[in-house]
């Protein structure tokens, strides 16, 4: 992450913060408001795009859709409804948000590779193991009492298994829905002692593919388009998009980072 896109962070989580943690203190909180001022009235949709991507800013993304419609007043698209649904799942993705076909897998990383699921999966061992040891001692029981004891000691291990299951599922699940970071390896790409992460390749974030996003269109409902209307039209229109918030969110960086540097040399 860039400086400037985490100062960026930083100034919309507290309310008052020092530029520099180490005592240097050479750029103010309102120093860095100014600069950010500045760049909004030159930039006012790179910044909106970071602060829907870095804040998650519900005002913002609304502007940048409306933003995003507007830029199809030049195209001659026959299908400017399906354009404007893909110009949003373009902003999804740029925001690094996973598309419909991408949930399944991404819940199965979590459900297994996540630190929540590793402690679950741990406990539920740990219930495991106590379980068969109270199923070997049902033979030895001597009374009908006692066999009762033990067997209800089993039920009430076997409800928290399916208890943890449960739970586990359910943050997976909803894990799934945020963000399209690798669970595996937290986003780094690569895992201590073995290097590349083999569940995303290295690259520490599942990147959907076009054809995902084709797959992502039927998923809202939009149903199949056709292979003519995908190449000719949709396909182009999905990439401009996309390459057009990629160009306006990096230009800003330079932009705010120019400034920073600008107000630090002073
Ligand atoms: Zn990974």
């Amino acid at each position: 992450m860039s400086r400037a896109i985490e100062l960026f962070a930083r100034m919309h989580e507290v309310r008052s913060v020092t530029a520099d943690e180490r005592g240097r203190q050479t750029l103010t909180g309102d120093v860095i408001l100014a600069v950010f001022g500045k760049v909004q009235h030159k930039m006012p949709l790179g910044m909106d795009l970071l602060m829907a991507k870095y804040v998650h800013d519900a005002p913002a993304a609304n502007r940048i859709i409306d933003v995003m419609a507007t830029w199809l007043n030049d195209e001659s698209l026959k299908r400017k409804d399906l354009a404007i649904a893909l110009s949003c799942v373009a902003f999804d993705v740029f925001c690094d948000k996973p598309v419909a076909s991408q949930k399944r897998q991404l819940a199965a990383l979590c459900r297994k590779y996540s630190d929540q699921a590793k402690r679950s999966n741990r406990l539920i061992k740990g219930w495991q193991v106590k379980t068969k040891r109270l199923q070997r001692n049902i033979d030895g029981c001597e009374t009908q009492t006692a066999e009762e004891r033990l067997l209800s000691a089993i039920y009430e291990l076997e409800a928290l298994i399916i208890k943890e299951h449960r739970r586990i599922d359910e943050y997976a699940q909803s894990q799934s829905l945020k963000s399209s970071t690798c669970p595996r390896c937290n986003g780094t790409g690569s895992i201590l002692n073995t290097g590349e992460c083999p569940s995303c390749g290295g690259r520490g974030l599942f990147v959907p593919s076009v054809d995902n996003i084709r797959q992502h269109l039927r998923h809202i409902g939009l149903g199949r388009v056709s292979d003519k209307l995908w190449e000719r039209e949709l396909k182009p229109w999905f990439e401009k998009c996309l390459g057009n918030l990629y160009v306006e969110s990096s230009s800003v960086v330079s932009l705010l980072s120019d400034e920073l540097h600008k107000e630090q040399a002073n």
